[in-house]
């Protein structure tokens, strides 16, 4: 993997969206903590998995990442150009230089346009080829994503939703982009098309040198497809390196009991017993300490005392826990996921 500088970079990133209500006469200030200082790099080049369940913040990171959300504190800079606080200058460039693939295929495309007319606004928006050979860079944009040019002159309703996604990501590389953030892209679709848009995404990875993050609560997705991987629990990154040592040796209790909640498939082999306890607590009100010791098996009580831990890094492997490497026992379905 590259050893380039990070394409983009985040420095203990807080988001908190200020809520109204509560209290007796319901002015009690409140905000959801978001993102509870957010540090991360992605080089170029690079596919990096988020994932976590639902309201741990992966997707607003994304939205963050893209300038799309404005954070409360720390900083974000893409390609050398600050994302938080950035000039209009630096925000167009943000712009100009990435895109986002989202997770409802069909309802991310406009009804009244064509296939081609859809990707044909993002050429002319961004200027990216005389207007004369717009119709060209369709064909082209839409062979690249496995598309017939013939299906350039249909709308989305008369599409299927593994076609619209392939839709949505030409119109991403139309943009010509350093950097896409997709966002739960193949949640909506069956397992066969999932498996389809994944291939996409490693032949695109491959030819185009793609810098990526994938958002995803699909580990075994995540596991082929990426070449790193950051675990999120209620705002924070609590593990995160690359994706072999991350699945088969996770450092981080939630970690592992996310990788062995996973639903088996093989009715032979039982599921193993109750890897992850309750539900998360609310982002409006996040327990003391390490946020996951009311869920933890491994708490001590030190971890509801003592501020969070912060990400400790070896061999390029960081997790935010007081236990040691190799203290957790290696997941069960480790071997699995990797045959997925
Ligand atoms: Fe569990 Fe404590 Fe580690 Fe948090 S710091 S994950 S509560 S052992």
């Amino acid at each position: 993997m590259s050893q380039a500088p990070p394409l983009i970079e985040t420095d203990d990133v807080v988001l908190h969206f200020p809520v109204s209500g509560g209290g007796a006469l319901g002015l009690t200030r409140r905000a959801v903590k978001a993102l509870n200082g957010v540090s991360l790099s992605v080089r170029p080049g690079e596919t990096i998995g988020l994932v976590g369940e639902s309201g741990s913040g992966k997707s607003t990171l994304g939205r963050a990442l893209l300038g799309l959300e404005t954070v409360t504190g720390g900083h974000i800079v893409f390609d050398r150009a600050a994302v938080t606080g950035g000039k209009r200058q630096e925000l167009s460039k943000i712009r100009r230089e990435t895109a986002m693939v989202f997770q409802d295929p069909l309802n991310a495309l406009n009804p009244r346009l064509t296939a081609g007319e859809a990707i044909a606004e993002v050429l002319r928006v961004h200027k990216k080829v005389p207007k004369d050979k717009i119709t060209d860079r369709v064909a082209e944009l839409l062979q690249m994503v496995g598309l017939d040019p013939a299906l350039s002159a249909r709308r989305p309703q008369a599409l299927s939703g593994g076609q619209c996604q392939r839709v949505g990501i030409a119109r991403a590389l139309a943009v010509e982009p350093k950097l896409i953030v997709a966002d739960e892209c193949v949640a909506a679709l069956d397992v066969s098309i999932q498996g389809q848009i994944i291939n996409l995404f490693l032949d695109l990875k491959e030819k185009m040198n793609l810098t990526l993050i994938f958002i995803a609560h699909d580990l075994a997705i995540v596991r082929r497809l990426c070449d790193r991987v950051a675990v999120m629990y209620l705002g924070r990154i609590v593990e995160e390196g690359p994706t072999e040592a991350v699945f088969s040796a996770p450092r981080h209790p939630y970690t592992a009991a996310l990788i062995e909640s996973i639903p088996e498939i093989d009715p032979t082999v039982s599921l193993p017993d109750a890897p992850m306890q309750g539900e998360p607590p609310s982002p409006l009100n996040l327990p003391s300490g390490c946020s996951f010791h009311p869920r933890c098996p491994y708490a001590e009580p030190q971890c509801s005392r003592d501020p969070p831990p912060t990400l400790r890094r070896r061999d390029d492997h960081g997790w935010a826990c007081i236990l040691d490497p190799g203290q957790l026992p290696r997941p069960q379905t480790a071997t699995r996921l990797q045959n997925a």
